[in-house]
């Protein structure tokens, strides 16, 4: 190959911002030569280091965006210490066919067995399936949202809210909301509802939503969108981290 032709290459390569290409393609072109690789056999191994590359560029980034408060998968779980949580259930739901239809899930149980964590393992597994993620704390939520309503940029929030194809909502319920807190809760369910899928987790039961939002007509308006196409996840065991403390006891570690 004479420099021009090699230089325009690596230039277009450039261009195309094909980098793998780039990277590997001194060490393959010598490779291809010494095996007599065909040009399909070049062109498809190339093409495919690219594209993976590619993947797993667009993964790492999505994942950023998502902005969990840590990174746990579904392998990480231990399943036998929850055995009210139903493995077929997780199962269908790591397809990341809720998705597709738009389904919700509510992830209830008491303090440490497991929600967050169960929230952020699901939505790992749907950034897999290419959709855009974002994870937040409910309190924080309705902070951001109490501002965009004094600075007159609810719609906007509201908009960018709703477009991600998963909103995570952690955390409702230990803190109540005030009518203005409930009402920019429900404003946006609803923009959500039957567009997108939302993760919500909560310490409290259904029955409890009336006082945590203040008002129980607009507590079964949110519960209401919420569950028409929904998967609910009620964990009833143990708390892990109190489970982790007591090998620490026993162990006669720190005792803090
Ligand atoms: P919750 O949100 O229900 O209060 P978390 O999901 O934050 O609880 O869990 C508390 C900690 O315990 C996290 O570090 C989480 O990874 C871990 N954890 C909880 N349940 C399990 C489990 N069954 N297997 C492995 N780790 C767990
Ligand atoms: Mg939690």
């Amino acid at each position: 190959m004479n420099t021009l032709t090699y230089d325009r290459l690596y230039s277009n390569l450039e261009r195309l911002k094909l980098t793998k290409i780039a990277e590997v393609l001194d060490n393959y072109l010598e490779r291809a030569n010494k095996e007599n690789l065909s040009l399909i056999e070049s062109l498809d191994y190339l093409i495919e280091t690219e594209r993976i590359n590619k993947d797993e560029t667009s993964l790492i980034m999505r994942t950023n965006v998502a902005g969990f408060p840590y990174r746990k998968t579904l392998e990480q779980f231990d399943f036998s210490f929850q055995p009210s949580i139903d493995i077929k259930t997780i199962n269908e739901l790591k397809t990341a066919r809720f998705i597709h239809n738009q389904e919700n899930i509510l992830l209830l149980g008491p303090p440490g067995v497991g929600k967050t964590h169960l929230a952020i393992a699901i939505a790992m597994e749907v950034l897999k399936h290419k959709f855009s993620t974002y994870y937040i704390n409910c309190h924080k939520l309705i902070a951001q949202l109490n501002k965009a309503h004094y600075e007159n940029s609810l719609a906007v929030k509201l908009k960018t809210l709703s477009k991600y194809k998963l909103l995570i909502i952690d955390e409702i319920g230990y803190l109540p909301l005030d009518k203005q807190g409930a009402n920019l809760f429900f404003q946006l369910i609803s923009n959500r509802y039957e567009k997108n899928s939302t993760i919500i987790t909560s310490n409290k039961s259904f029955g409890d939503w009336g006082e945590i939002f203040s008002d129980n007509v607009i507590a079964s308006a949110i519960l209401d969108r919420l569950l028409h196409h929904s998967t609910v996840i009620n964990i009833k065991g143990e708390s892990y981290r109190l489970k982790e403390r007591k090998k620490m006891f026993s162990r006669g570690g720190d005792k803090n």
